[in-house]
C-alpha cells in the first residue's frame, strides 16, 4: 500500500489555464456525497430531472431492493435513449462535433456532427424497421471501431430494440454463442476490419458463426474495405443500399424506464461470460452523471477513450456518456503500438484531446517501452487521464502521471464492472488527492462496504480489509443476467443478503481510501496470511526489469498456499535474476508473501480486453491443462502451450 499522496495539479484549479472544475475541492465533493447518501432517492431524482429528457416525467424514484433483485427506477417514467444522445444536441448545436474517427491507418480522421449523426441513424433506424424488427427484439452488432458502430447502437435505442454488441475481435464460436444466448434476429457487422495494420475477416468470421444458428433472419453489412466478401442473399444485405431507400428522419420510439437498453458479455476473466441487462433509465443517467463528474466535462472538450466498443468502458465512455453530454468523442480504431508506440501521443496532439481513458495493460506496454516515444509530443491539451479494467500498479500510475500527464494532470483510477454500468469508486480531478493504485472514494449516490469474507460481518471504520459490496440499489446497476435471472440473484444478491457483491477484494486505509485487491476468487491464503495478487504484483512490476506480473495460489501442503508469479521483462532484461524478484517482494511486502516460483514467458494469458486470466495460470500450474475452462475470451491462445511448456519445465 503506497502512502504517497498526490494533491490536485493546482494548474486544474488555475482558471487561467483550465476551465473551473463542476467540483473543486475536496470538501465539495463530501458535501454533495454526503447529501447523495442520506437522501438517494431525492438526489437520483433531481440527477435524473436535470440531465435526462422525459417524454412522461416518473412518478416514483425507486422500488425494490437488493434483497429481491426486483430493483427498477423512474417505473412511471417514459424516454428514448437515441433521443436522449442525439436529438437535444443536434436540435441546439447541429453542426458540433459528435464523433471523431481516427483510423486504423494514420492520418485517416472523419468528423461527424450531431445533425449529421441523427440523419445517419434514423436512416439506419428505418432500415431496421423495414426489416420487420420490433421493439424489445435483439441485435446482434460485431463491428470493427467505426463511427456505423456508433450509428448503430444508437439506431437500435431509437427503436427500442436490445444491443447485444459482440466485440468484433472475438472468434465464429464466442460469437455463435452469444447469439444463440440472446436469441439475436440481426447481425450488424462489417465486409472487414483494419487493426494494427492487420486485416480482420469480419463477415466471413460471421457467415461460420451463422451455421446452424436460426435466429437470425438477416445480416447488414457496412462496407469498410471494399475487399470482395461472402454474400449470400437474400439474408446479407448491403449497409449502403439498404440505408439509401430510407428518409433520414425517424421518429424515436418511447419506451419505459425499465425498458432493456441493451445486453452485454462480461469479460470472463473469472469464468463463463454472464449476459448483464442494463434498463433504459437508470444506465443512461449513470453514464450521464459519471462521465459529467469522472472526466469534469466542459463544453469545449474533446474527449478521448482508447477502450472498445464491444466492452462495457466502450458502451459509456465512448458512446452513451459522451453523447448524452453532447461531447464530442473519439472513436480510435488502432492500437496503442500502431505504427509505432508513439500512436497515443500523436492522436492526442493532433485531435487536443483533454481527456484520454485508457486500461492499465495499455499503460504497462507504453511503459515498457520507455519514455522516449512520448517526449517531443504536445501533450498540453490533456487535463485529466483516467484509467480501468485492472488495479494499476503504484509504477505505471507514477509513470502514468509524470510522463504522459507531466504532473499537471489529474489521474482518475475509475473502479466499475460491467455489471455497475458506470464508475462506483473514483477520484474527482478538481477534488480529490490522489494515492497511486488507490481508486480513493466512492462516487456521488454509492455507498460502498466493507465485508469480512467469511462472516458477511460489516466492517466499520478505517484500516479494514475485506470484500467489496454495494449498500444500496443504484440506477445503472444491472437488472439481471439474461434468461437467468437465478444466476444474478447467486452471483450478485444471494452471496450476502442484502448487499450487492462485487466479487473483488478491498482494503480501505487509515484516510479511508479504497484499494482494490483483486478478484476475491484470486485470493492467496499462505499460513492463514490473506494476500492480494494486486499487492504482490506490484511489487514485482517495482523491479526496474519487471513489464508485467500475475500471481496465484498454489496448494502447500505447509502453509495452504503458496504464491506463484509469472513476469514479463522489459526489452533487454532477459539476463534478470529471478532470486532479485523474489528478493523485491519480500523487501516491499514481507517474506511471507515471496514466491516459491516465478516463471519468465514472453506474455501472460489476457481476455481480449487486456484483463489477465489467473484461472488459467492456476490451471496450469496445477497440471490441469485438460481444463482450463471458457478460453472464448482469450485473446491469444498461442501463449497457453508455451506457458504450460515453461511450467512443466521449471
Ligand atoms: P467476468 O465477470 O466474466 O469474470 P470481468 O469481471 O473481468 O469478467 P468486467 O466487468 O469487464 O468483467 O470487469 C470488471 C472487473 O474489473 C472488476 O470487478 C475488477 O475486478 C476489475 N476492475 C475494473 N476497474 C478496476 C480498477 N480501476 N481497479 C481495480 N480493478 C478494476
Ligand atoms: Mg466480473
Amino acid at each position: 500500500m503506497s502512502n504517497t499522496v498526490h494533491q490536485v495539479p493546482s494548474r486544474l484549479l488555475d482558471s487561467s489555464k483550465c476551465p473551473k472544475p463542476h467540483i473543486d475541492s475536496f470538501e465539495k465533493y463530501k458535501k454533495i456525497y454526503e447529501e447523495s447518501i442520506k437522501d438517494p432517492q431525492a438526489f437520483w431524482g433531481k440527477q435524473a430531472k436535470e440531465l435526462l429528457h422525459w417524454h412522461k416525467p416518473f412518478e416514483t424514484v425507486l422500488t425494490g431492493g437488493l434483497e429481491h433483485g426486483d430493483v427498477a427506477w423512474f417505473r412511471e417514467g417514459e424516454l428514448n435513449a437515441s433521443y436522449n444522445c442525439i436529438d437535444r444536441h443536434a436540435l441546439a448545436n447541429p453542426d458540433k462535433v459528435a464523433i471523431i474517427h481516427e483510423a486504423d491507418e494514420p492520418g485517416n480522421s472523419r468528423r461527424i456532427t450531431y445533425g449529421e449523426l441523427l440523419h445517419e441513424v434514423s436512416r439506419l433506424a428505418n432500415t431496421l424497421k423495414s426489416l420487420g424488427l420490433k421493439k424489445g427484439d435483439t441485435v446482434a452488432i460485431y463491428m470493427p471501431m467505426i463511427p456505423e458502430a456508433a450509428v448503430a447502437f444508437l439506431a437500435c435505442a431509437r427503436l427500442g430494440l436490445v444491443h447485444s454488441v459482440v466485440f468484433a475481435g472475438f472468434s465464429s464460436e464466442a460469437l455463435r454463442s452469444r447469439i444463440i444466448d440472446a436469441s439475436s434476429k440481426l447481425v450488424i457487422t462489417a465486409d472487414e476490419g483494419r487493426r494494427g495494420g492487420k486485416t480482420i475477416h469480419t463477415k466471413k468470421i460471421v457467415d461460420v458463426a451463422l451455421e446452424g444458428c436460426s435466429t437470425v433472419e438477416h445480416v447488414l453489412v457496412f462496407r469498410r474495405t471494399g475487399s470482395e466478401v461472402p454474400f449470400s442473399a437474400p439474408r446479407d444485405l448491403w449497409w449502403h443500399e439498404e440505408l439509401e431507400k430510407h428518409r433520414p428522419y425517424c421518429p424515436p420510439e418511447i419506451v419505459n424506464a425499465e425498458d432493456p437498453l441493451f445486453l452485454l458479455y462480461t469479460s470472463g476473466s473469472t469464468g463463463k461470460p454472464k449476459g448483464v441487462v442494463h434498463a433504459t433509465a437508470g444506465y443512461l443517467l449513470g453514464a450521464a452523471i459519471t462521465f459529467k463528474y469522472t472526466f469534469d466535462y466542459q463544453e469545449n472538450d474533446v474527449y478521448g477513450c482508447m477502450a472498445d466498443i464491444g466492452w462495457i468502458t466502450g458502451h459509456t465512455y465512448i458512446i452513451y456518456g459522451p453523447l448524452l453530454n453532447g461531447a464530442t468523442t473519439v472513436l480510435f480504431e488502432s492500437t496503442p503500438v500502431y505504427p509505432t508506440a508513439s500512436r497515443y501521443w500523436e492522436v492526442v496532439a493532433q485531435h487536443k484531446i483533454t481527456q484520454l481513458y485508457t486500461a492499465p495493460t495499455a499503460i504497462r506496454l507504453l511503459r515498457r517501452f520507455g519514455n522516449d516515444y512520448v517526449k517531443g509530443h504536445d501533450l498540453s491539451s490533456l487535463r485529466i487521464i483516467g484509467s480501468v479494467g485492472e488495479p494499476i500498479n503504484p509504477e505505471a500510475w507514477e509513470w502514468y502521471y509524470e510522463v504522459v500527464g507531466r504532473k499537471e494532470c489529474s489521474v482518475v483510477d475509475t473502479y466499475w464492472q460491467t455489471e455497475t454500468g458506470s464508475i462506483v469508486l473514483t477520484p474527482l480531478p478538481g477534488a480529490t488527492p490522489m494515492k497511486p493504485g488507490s481508486a480513493t472514494f466512492p462516487f456521488f449516490g454509492i455507498e460502498p462496504a466493507v465485508l469480512e469474507a467469511e462472516t458477511g460481518k460489516e466492517l466499520e471504520g478505517n484500516d479494514v480489509e475485506g470484500v467489496l459490496v454495494i449498500k444500496k440499489p443504484w440506477p445503472s446497476m444491472a437488472r439481471t443476467v439474461y434468461n437467468n435471472h437465478h444466476r444474478y440473484m447467486d452471483t450478485y444478491l444471494n452471496v450476502y443478503k442484502g448487499y450487492y457483491f462485487t466479487g473483488d477484494g478491498v482494503g480501505r486505509d487509515h484516510d479511508g481510501f479504497y484499494w482494490i485487491r483483486g478478484r476475491v476468487d484470486d485470493v492467496i491464503s499462505v499460513s492463514g496470511h490473506r494476500l492480494s495478487t494486486a499487492e504482490i504484483e506490484s511489487a514485482l512490476i517495482s523491479h526496474q526489469s519487471v513489464a508485467e506480473a500475475a500471481v496465484i495460489g498454489v496448494h502447500d501442503d505447509l502453509t495452504g498456499q503458496c504464491v506463484h508469479a509469472f513476469c514479463t521483462l522489459k526489452p533487454d532484461q532477459g539476463g534478470t535474476d529471478v532470486s532479485e524478484l523474489v528478493l523485491q517482494v519480500r523487501k516491499v511486502i514481507g517474506p511471507f508473501a515471496a514466491p516459491k516460483k516465478i516463471y519468465i514467458s514472453s506474455d501472460l494469458p489476457k481476455t481480449r480486453s487486456g484483463k489477465i486470466m489467473r484461472r488459467v495460470l492456476r490451471k496450469i500450474v496445477s497440471g490441469e491443462t485438460n481444463q482450463l475452462g471458457d478460453l472464448s475470451t482469450l485473446a491469444d491462445p498461442s501463449i497457453i502451450p508455451v506457458l504450460i511448456d515453461i511450467v512443466q519445465k521449471s
